[in-house]
């Protein structure tokens, strides 16, 4: 019986699979498409000529062995490349994600019916009010299916799941405090984290604050001498999600009646959620005994997300507003836009509003455009031909030998080292890299970083010489 390149495909992919995170395999060998096998040589058709050139830059080895082992010794791996996204005949990219969310009408508001004493004011609600529920203040848009699951959250994420699905304050992770620079999805997780343990146990009050909001009732409470009402509402709370603490440094009297509310709710087995920019031990301005409080549970950070994991996120928002964009352009903004998740999806909306306003279709070009206009680093990058200019002052050769054949050593090192530099310090492709060196191709550019990374784990003089000119490339960056 013959075999197909589809079973030699599915074989190798489940090789794949093996040695690779789901989130790499879902990115990079999910949407490769075998569509040939003849003579030992396997080709497969990718989406853009970026994601070839990553796949030979990241994964040619585990790729090399895998055909080989599906093949013989002999085998052989060629690429498609589609190539026309504008003409639309390319196949678009899509993903199919089950039981998505949308945080629509699903899950209706259960506020928990609690019936409040005369006593007891709701700092939420217009004064005069007599019987109020617990409003929890969450925003049903903030769901785990949402929120994309990555190496830079794994952890704050399951223990949030956990958080969320076990009775309150039966978890180990009490307080859990979830801590991450701007924008990489605090306010979203600990949302989402409300949002699941209200639908678990509706009968039980959850609320979620800022730290801000909750400043300013305290200081509201004490203008009306009602701190009482205050503390006693905050009793009642079973999940409490205080977001964004750091806003409590040196506030003391607020950081005075949080740490009582705190006490509180932590031995009444109640839980608390707590958000920082920083982590609990870099938090400034704040009281001893409540830092150590904060160090009770668990205390899990949010990290910028790979580049692996912006894709993924990218894709979802667009499968959540039913937008489709060719693969190409979503690696484009997810490889540019790499500081925070609220930039990445600003790129993504501010892409959508001009291709609308333009009516156009969004193809790379106007992608590149608009995205650039985004990002101003891309606009300070420095050029190629500046990275060879440094370089070859530093080894004192003239700049027209990088293109040349030569194979003289202090050449062929300036040259390698050029072209390491201009991979790490701009974001042009490899492709585009060897273009400017004489018109060698990606694998050579490839070769070369690595050649150039050996030669840095050993030689002290070379990383010497290197340190020393990524600090003048730097420096005219900056
Ligand atoms: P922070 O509170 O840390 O400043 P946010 O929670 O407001 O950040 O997140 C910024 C934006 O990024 C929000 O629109 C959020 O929905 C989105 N976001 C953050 N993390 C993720 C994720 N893991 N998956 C999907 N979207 C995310
Ligand atoms: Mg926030």
């Amino acid at each position: 019986m013959e075999t197909t390149y589809e079973d030699v495909w599915k074989n190798c992919l489940k090789i794949i699979r093996d040695n690779v995170s789901l989130q790499s395999f879902k990115t990079w060998f999910e949407p490769i498409k075998p569509v040939r096998l003849e003579n030992s040589v396997l080709t497969i058709q990718v989406p853009s000529q970026f994601f070839y050139e990553w796949l030979e830059e990241h994964y040619v080895g585990l790729l090399r062995k895998t055909i080989k082992r599906e093949l013989g010794i002999d085998a052989r791996l060629e690429y498609r490349i589609v190539v026309d996204n504008s003409a639309g005949n390319a196949k678009p990219f899509t993903v199919n994600y089950p039981n998505y969310n949308t945080g629509n009408n699903k899950n209706p508001e259960v506020a928990a019916p609690l019936v409040m004493g005369n006593s007891i004011k709701n700092p939420f609600i217009i004064p005069g009010l007599k019987k109020v529920n617990i409003e929890s203040q969450l925003s049903p848009a903030y769901n785990f299916d949402n929120f994309v699951e990555g190496d830079c959250n794994r952890l704050a994420r399951s223990a949030g799941f956990a958080v969320a699905t076990k009775p309150p304050g039966t978890t180990a992770f009490n307080p859990l405090v979830v801590y991450g620079g701007v924008g990489l999805g605090k306010t979203h997780l600990v949302q989402a984290i409300g949002n699941q343990f209200k639908q678990h146990f509706p009968n039980k009050t959850v609320l979620y604050v800022s730290s801000e909001k909750f400043t300013n009732q305290f200081i509201e409470a004490l203008k009306n001498n009602a701190v009482n009402d205050f503390i006693h509402f905050y009793h009642l709370i079973d999940v409490l999600i205080v977001d964004d603490i750091q806003f409590f440094a040196n506030k003391d009297k607020t950081q005075d009646i949080f740490f009582h509310i705190f006490n509180h709710l932590h031995q009444g087995g109640k839980q608390l959620i707590l958000t920082s920019d920083r982590s609990p031990r870099d938090l400034e301005g704040m009281e001893e005994r409540l830092l150590s409080r904060f160090k009770w549970g668990l205390s899990a950070d949010l990290q910028v997300p790979d580049f692996e994991t912006r894709i993924a996120i990218l894709e979802k928002k667009m499968y959540a507003d039913g937008i489709e964009l060719p693969r190409e352009v979503v690696e484009f903004v997810a490889y540019n836009i790499n500081t925070n998740i609220r930039e990445l999806e600003g790129a993504l909306i501010s892409l959508l509003a001009q291709a609308s306003l333009n009516k156009k279709e969004i193809d790379i070009e106007l992608a590149k455009k608009i995205i650039k206009n985004f990002v101003k680093s891309i606009s300070r990058e420095v050029s190629i031909e500046y990275i060879q200019k440094t370089v070859c002052e530093h080894f004192e050769i003239p700049m027209d030998k990088l293109k040349e054949k030569t194979r003289k050593r202090a050449i062929v090192q300036a040259r390698q080292l050029s072209m390491f530099l201009a991979k790490n310090f701009t974001k042009n492709s490899l492709k585009v890299i060897g273009k400017h060196f004489g018109g060698r191709d990606h694998s050579t550019v490839i070769h070369s970083c690595q050649a150039v990374q050996n030669l840095i784990d050993t030689d002290g003089e070379f990383r010497d010489s290197v340190k020393e000119i990524q600090k003048k490339i730097q420096l005219s960056i900056t």
